[in-house]
């Protein structure tokens, strides 16, 4: 009986970080490498921000349906189609949805991908990360904090200084060249 208490302790400790890291919306394999700080502020918990919610009806009359396709229904728009991802001027990227600020021009970087990229967004609070399973792939969604609006998928593969890529799609995005953060 003994052993069998500390099988289920042992077996308890094992599991228990895993289950920590999923908690917060963070693959655990992300958690390995380290990265579990950089995203911790992302998670989905410490949102202070206000929400906005919507039917799919009134995001319809306010969304292109290629935006409805892609912030609504987790779409992803053809690489090298979208209006955005050879955009260098300075300004900041909102979301199409709800106008929060998602990123700016100085964290933005030619990945070659084919989809804007950003070394980071333009602060941790505005958008949330989760885990996607889908599509035969283990990735990290990004959503906007205030609609939920899918805008993409972060990385590790990116440049210094957070070494992370998140590939957003365009349409996802309002950019507005005037605006400086
Ligand atoms: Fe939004």
């Amino acid at each position: 009986m003994k052993y069998m208490a500390l099988a289920v302790f042992l077996l308890f400790a094992a599991i228990s970080p895993q289950m920590q890291a999923q908690d917060h919306g963070i693959s655990a394999t992300a958690s390995k490498k380290g990265t579990q700080a950089k995203r911790s502020a992302t998670s989905q918990k410490d949102k202070s921000m206000s929400k906005i919610e919507k039917s799919d009806s009134e995001w319809r009359k306010i969304l292109t349906p290629e935006q409805f396709r892609i912030l609504r229904e987790k779409g992803t728009e053809v690489a090298f189609t979208g209006k955005y991802y050879k955009t260098d001027k300075d300004g900041n990227y909102r979301c199409a949805g709800c106008g929060n600020l998602l990123f700016t021009s100085k964290d933005k970087f030619d990945s070659g991908c084919g989809w804007p990229s950003f070394t980071s967004p333009a602060d941790n609070k505005n958008i949330t990360i989760h885990r996607d399973l889908s599509h035969g792939m283990i990735r990290e969604e990004v959503r906007c904090a205030k609609c939920g609006g899918h805008l993409g998928h972060v990385f590790d593969d990116g440049p210094q200084p957070t070494g992370l890529r998140y590939c957003i799609n365009s349409a996802s995005l309002d950019f507005d060249a005037s605006e400086k953060k």
